[in-house]
């Protein structure tokens, strides 16, 4: 009866509202949960995929990164080749991430910034954290969140945004937009990683001046060994890290400095004389940087006895191109370097380490947290994305595998007299098959075809040769076929206005 009643009651979005009033029973059985999400960390950014048992099961090449705490654990783990980020950019990730809804239900379509109030987490929406909250939970977020439409709300200047610059992309998150998270450390986007700040519950800003992914370790260390009281250790708690590096900028760091660039730009779609060239040195650096603070909260669970019932994800919002297809865009596009993000499930005795090709959506991420807790059946019925969690616990799980991903690329739409972004465009969709990368990328006044990107990623694995769509129209058929059932099932602009019918049967 409960838990028909918290589906009613989650599907009605009344948690969220309400804040949490947790049960007190069932808590001694259910896993702990820690969700680490470094930004802008591709999955290639991994030494293991070079090694044996891991090597065989992608047709890349890893980048030449040290990441030996990442090559344990993922010995220790389900880890997938092909999870995706389906909009690949900060905000529509994380939004997908904590709703388990695509960017046109999440309520962020766009990267959040002051200028684009139709960009925010829903308020009514029913978060991952509310879920957890309200089985029982105490929830911390650490790190960034950058989910929130930045307001004038400076908890120390009254009426005015926490930083001066126009527009606003750093957010204070006030404890009432803060879906059951009980515990908060936390900021909206602010990139000095060797100068960060924080809000702490209570709304008081830190300025630690330590090298971000660090000291947040340090503070779940903190957490974990309930230093200060913070949390209720009757409880199970549910932790999401969220590190900015290694999102650029990109300086500091000496570990590859003296290496040649084209030995470290390894990928044969990158060009290491691009000005960006250089920042390769400091990304890999960053990597190993957010290994040993990730490996800091691995040691800290087995020295508390927590590990065996904890599970541990390690993941990321979206990748980094880092000179391959020769964009300065990092992220954003459909190249594997920007979609494919890592994504690594540990959970001791209860999942058997492998590797797998499940291809993981962003919205899926939610509800297979929840199921892989034992909470499936309070997944809110809201929910888009799909719980693989079956797939975790045995790969031969009776369970629809899914046939690809969908890919989401928005821009600013129209905007009022005062610059502010009033709609989105939705300028591409594409899909992502086990084979192929499908993208089609519209005219913003005619909404037909002005571009299109094709790749058989089995063939041509660094996509390096774009496809004819016209030499290619079976392929381009059946990819259009999956992707319109996958539009027409979320209810995006692109079925709703009927965009390239022609192409895509909706
Ligand atoms: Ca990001």
């Amino acid at each position: 009866m409960k838990t028909q009643l918290n589906i009613l009651l989650g599907g009605l979005g009344l948690f969220a509202l309400q804040g949490c009033k947790a049960p007190q029973a069932e808590q001694s059985v259910q896993p702990n949960v820690i969700y680490v999400f470094p930004d802008q960390y591709r999955n290639q950014a991994m030494e293991f995929w070079g090694q044996e048992g891991f090597r065989e099961k992608v047709n890349f090449r890893n980048d030449p990164v040290h990441t030996p705490r990442l090559n344990d654990f993922a010995r220790e783990s389900v880890v997938l080749t092909s999870a995706m980020s389906n909009c690949p950019l900060s905000s529509p990730h994380r939004g997908s991430l904590l709703t388990g809804m695509y960017p046109n239900k999440s309520g962020i379509p766009l990267n959040c910034n002051s200028s684009r109030p139709i960009s925010s987490l829903r308020e009514d929406a029913v978060c991952v954290s509310d879920v957890f909250c309200n089985a029982g939970y105490d929830c911390a977020y650490f790190g960034k969140l950058h989910a929130d439409f930045p307001t004038p709300n400076d908890p120390e200047r009254p009426g005015q945004y926490v930083e001066d610059r126009v527009p606003a992309w750093d957010a204070y998150t006030p404890k009432e937009r803060r879906h059951g998270f009980n515990y908060w450390y936390s900021y909206g986007t602010f990139d000095e990683h060797k100068n960060p700040h924080y809000w702490d519950t209570e709304g008081r800003r830190h300025d630690p001046r330590e090298w971000s992914p660090l000291h947040e370790s340090g503070k779940v260390v903190s957490y974990l060994k309930n230093e200060g009281n913070v949390r209720d250790p009757k409880k199970p708690f549910f932790i999401m890290v969220g590190m900015n590096p290694p999102h650029s900028p990109y300086r500091s760091f000496n570990l590859y400095k003296n290496q040649p660039l084209d030995s470290l730009l390894v990928r044969p779609n990158a060009d290491s004389k691009m000005l960006k060239a250089e920042s390769a040195r400091y990304y890999f650096a960053s990597v190993t940087g957010v290994d040993r603070a990730f490996g800091q909260i691995l040691d800290a669970l087995k020295e508390l006895g927590l590990d065996k019932n904890t599970i541990v994800v390690f993941a990321s919002d979206h990748g980094e191109t880092m000179c391959s297809q020769h964009t300065e865009d990092p992220k954003n596009s459909p190249y594997s370097e920007s979609m494919n993000v890592p994504f690594l499930v540990r959970f001791p005795d209860k999942i058997k380490p492998r590797v797998d090709d499940l291809m993981l959506s962003s919205p899926d991420i939610m509800p297979t947290l929840l199921g892989l807790a034992g909470l499936a059946d309070s997944i809110p019925t809201e929910v888009q994305g799909r719980n693989y969690a079956p797939l975790f616990f045995d790969e031969k799980a009776d369970i629809v595998r899914p046939t690809g991903a969908l890919y989401i690329q928005n821009l600013d739409g129209e905007k009022d007299a005062e610059g502010m972004v009033r709609s989105y465009f939705p300028s591409s969709r594409g899909f992502k098959s086990a084979r192929y990368t499908l993208a089609l990328y519209i005219d913003r006044e005619n909404h037909k075809l002005v571009k299109s990107l094709l790749f058989d990623d089995e063939k041509d694995p660094y996509q390096m040769n774009n496809l004819s769509l016209e030499e290619n129209q079976e392929v381009v058929k059946d990819l259009c076929a999956e992707m319109g059932k996958v539009l027409k099932e979320i209810d995006d602009p692109w079925y709703k206005e009927g965009i390239l019918k022609d192409m895509i049967p909706y």
